[in-house]
């Protein structure tokens, strides 16, 4: 694919951030009907923690002079009884940001309680298995301590006009919060399920929706939407990621990507990997053996499937 650009790159406030985004588990007390079964299917436990503070005081020793960005999701991280535990071990090793990705299903307690060890969070919200209420509640005790909160509001077919009201709502109703539209793509392929026109209009000239307080800037890559773009002649240009997947113009093939280098995924086996797109090309494993020092790599693939891999910085 032409692109009008030759760099693609994270906003500045990004510069020298190593994002590492790790997979605990494939237990969740959700099944979202538009959720692939591998991901909810309760069949992988939560992992061994003393691994993985190996693996990251090792990544941490290769790169000294990087400020780390680590996100815990998936199944539902929150199931994990360890989590508090290894968080704190985190904290108290580096001074990484810890961003979480859950689906919000704790109940409000559980967040008063553990809100502090979290610099950003993202919740999903699940029209088919969410309570309303419930979560608006959360979403404001979260807001009120002014941290990163973003909505990842999953826009099933079935559901779509009653969340995006619910995305207004919070909107309008919650300072700070940000929610992102998020389409859904067919089980298993990068095609999105059947959206009328004026629901692909709805997400081209709006997928995100802001509180006019607008968030927090918190320097978290997490949760942002924008990148720079580069042209030959030095032009920065802003660009939304939600449109360039919506408009397919997230290839990147034969370009010279820093996936693995700013950038590392561990997936829900243990699986090191450079990006996610990239299932089977593997760093090692951090049960067994590894090798994390590695340079950028030219891309193989038709398209770069994700916010979180199109967000690694790339040139021509
Ligand atoms: S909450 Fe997330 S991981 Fe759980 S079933 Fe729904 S989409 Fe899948
Ligand atoms: S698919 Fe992976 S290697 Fe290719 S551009 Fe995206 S992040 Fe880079």
């Amino acid at each position: 694919m032409k692109h009008n650009y030759i760099k693609l790159l994270p906003q500045p406030i990004f510069k020298n951030i190593f994002h590492l985004e790790w997979e605990l588990s494939s237990k969740c007390n959700y099944h979202c009907s538009y959720c692939p079964s591998n991901l909810n299917d309760n069949k992988i436990n939560f992992p061994e923690p003393n691994k993985f503070i190996s693996f990251f005081q090792k990544l941490k020793n290769i790169y000294p002079e990087k400020k780390f960005h680590l996100t815990i999701l998936g199944g539902e991280p929150t199931l994990w009884d360890k989590l508090i535990d290894v968080v704190k071990i985190i904290h108290s090793l580096s001074d990484a940001k810890i961003h979480l990705l859950t689906n919000a299903s704790k109940n409000i307690k559980w967040w008063e309680k553990n809100l502090e060890l979290f610099d950003n969070i993202h919740f999903s919200y699940h029209p088919e298995k969410t309570n309303k209420d419930e979560f608006f509640e959360k979403c404001k005790l979260i807001t009120k301590t002014k941290k990163f909160l973003a909505i990842n509001c999953m826009m099933n077919q079935k559901y779509f006009n009653d969340s995006y009201k619910f995305a207004k709502k919070l909107r309008d109703e919650i300072p700070y919060i940000v929610v992102i539209l998020k389409p859904i793509k067919i089980n298993d392929t990068k095609e999105l399920i059947y959206y009328t026109d004026d629901q692909k209009d709805i997400f081209l000239n709006e997928p995100v929706l802001i509180h006019k307080t607008h968030p927090p800037k918190t320097g978290i890559s997490f949760g942002s939407s924008i990148m720079n773009t580069i042209d030959k002649n030095g032009v920065i240009k802003r660009i939304n990621v939600s449109q360039l997947i919506i408009k397919k113009q997230n290839s990147w093939k034969h370009w010279e990507c820093n996936a693995g280098v700013d950038s590392m995924f561990i997936n829900m086996n243990g699986d090191i990997l450079r990006c996610l797109s990239q299932p089977t090309l593997t760093l090692g494993n951090i049960n067994n053996e590894y090798n994390l020092d590695v340079n950028p790599m030219r891309c193989p693939l038709e398209f770069c499937s994700c916010k979180s891999n199109i967000f690694i910085s790339k040139k021509q």
